[in-house]
């Protein structure tokens, strides 16, 4: 079986046309005196292949520096939340506040907090 050649060119002219075209384009432009034209096109190219990944590296800084994932103070449930800002506890709906890179309890002034301990009572027996 074999394959007639004047099939397969026009498929490949077509890949290859705009490729040519913009070959010649550059070397007319150059020839012409015009060099500063392609500089200038191909620096265009440049910064719309660069800005995209800029734009993901600086988001990805952005998020890494708010983001903050820390364990609830009160069930320990870990999730992520913006910094410097409120929010609440998806798991057992606390109010907090994100503040250094940790969640905290907004507390009013006054409040003292306190850790309960459970503590094992000793009976004391009495011989007598
Ligand atoms: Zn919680």
């Amino acid at each position: 079986m074999s394959q007639d050649p004047s099939q397969l060119f026009p498929v490949r002219w077509q890949v290859l046309r705009p490729w040519i075209v913009t070959l010649a384009v550059i070397w007319v432009l150059g020839s012409v005196g015009l060099g500063w034209l392609v500089k200038s096109f191909l620096f265009l190219i440049g910064l719309m292949v660069i800005t995209p990944v800029l734009g993901f590296l600086g988001l990805r800084w952005w998020v890494r520096r708010t983001l903050v994932q820390d364990a609830c103070p009160v069930c320990q449930y870990e999730f992520s939340a913006l910094n410097n800002t409120q929010t609440h506890c998806p798991n057992c709906g606390e109010a907090l506040t994100v503040e250094n890179q940790h969640f905290q309890r907004p507390v009013s002034a006054g409040t003292i907090d306190v850790q309960a301990v459970e503590v094992t009572a000793q009976v004391v027996e009495d011989d007598n």
